[in-house]
């Protein structure tokens, strides 16, 4: 018998691990089920018995562990950290007016519980690997020969494969609520910064990236932003335009009172500097713009009738100054009297 060593095309001395993996990768070669050499059989037995002669003198006890490939290690660096996470946060005028705090749902990437980050794990037993039926050699279909299995590196089988939990990522997702306080007079297109909150860094001490809260503002019944000028329409009564007054308007902070100088009873904006949107990222607060729209008093009964028609009459006696389109109206068509008839 050819020696042993070389019938394997081993070193002496060589790990049990190794003495395995080359009859295997052998075994499967000069298999006579496999192989249709005529001196396929002999081959075969005699590599089985170099193989247990090997083993057997082989001075390390055989074991099917082997060192789990731990994955790379990135080169420490110093902007290994986490990426930045960016995010949609829609608000209410009023929650942007006033500030506030909001739960935050931030999708989270965290490491593999299952795997510890490695993206693999461990068989309880060792697999024949599937791809090279346990031979660690690939024959490719155009080429010559025999290419190492990349499956299971050569080996033939596998100790671990690709965690299911994470499919080999090393990380997954979950979800976590972080309450971010909302600092008053932010608007549409501001930019909210939560520091750490980004994704995790892939080094086990790496810093975290950023949450970047990208701001927008809600729709709203009766608020309208026109950059920090917030508008509103109100509608008011005839009556009080005419004799002048106060007037509330709603704002996020609580009704504002409004003083209507006695004018014209015709649709017409008030505006207040300062009093609209509050200061915020350098700029100043806007202004409030009130549109006021007259409405006539309506089911009115007799007694405010009658007082009505008192009010109309006194005014009506000076039609010129009150009603000036009315007077005008009636010099025209009502002061002279039509031609008698014959
Ligand atoms: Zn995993
Ligand atoms: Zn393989």
């Amino acid at each position: 018998m050819k020696d042993a060593y070389t019938l394997l095309g081993l070193e002496p001395g060589v790990p049990p691990k190794d003495i395995k993996r080359a009859f295997r990768r052998l075994a499967m070669q000069w298999h006579p089920d496999r192989n249709p050499d005529p001196a396929a059989l002999e081959h075969f037995k005699a590599l089985r018995a170099a193989y247990e002669h090997v083993l057997a003198h082989s001075e390390i006890a055989t074991s099917d562990e082997e060192a789990t490939p731990q994955p790379p290690t990135p080169a420490r660096d110093s902007t290994a950290r986490g990426a930045d996470r960016h995010q949609d946060l829609t608000l209410t005028i009023e929650e942007a007016w006033l500030g506030c705090e909001k739960s935050v749902r931030v999708a989270h990437e965290s490491t593999c519980p299952t795997c510890d980050g490695g993206g693999t794990e461990k068989l309880a037993h060792t697999q024949l690997c599937k791809d090279c039926h346990g031979s660690g050699r690939i024959r490719v279909t155009d080429g010559h020969g025999l290419h190492r299995c990349k499956t299971c590196e050569g080996r033939g089988y596998r100790t671990q494969r690709t965690c299911t939990a994470c499919e080999g990522s090393g990380r997954v997702q979950a979800w976590r609520t972080l309450a971010v306080k909302i600092p008053p007079g932010l608007l549409t297109g501001d930019e909210l910064r939560v520091a750490g909150a980004g994704e995790s860094s892939t080094l086990p001490d790496g810093d975290n990236g950023d949450l970047r809260l990208r701001v927008r503002l809600a729709e709203h019944a009766l608020y309208r932003l026109e950059g920090r000028d917030l508008r509103m329409s109100r509608p008011i009564s005839a009556l009080r335009m005419l004799a002048g007054g106060d007037i509330e308007v709603p704002l996020p902070a609580g009704p504002l009172t409004l003083t209507i100088f006695a004018g014209a009873a015709a649709p017409r904006e008030l505006r207040i500097e300062a009093a609209g949107f509050p200061a915020g990222r350098g700029q100043a607060a806007g202004a409030l713009v009130v549109e006021l729209h007259p409405v006539m008093p309506e089911g009115c009964n007799t007694r405010q009738q009658r007082l009505l028609a008192e009010l109309d009459a006194e005014l009506s006696a000076n039609a010129s100054r009150h009603y000036p389109t009315l007077a005008a109206w009636e010099a025209d068509w009502l002061s002279s009297r039509p031609p008698a008839r014959d």
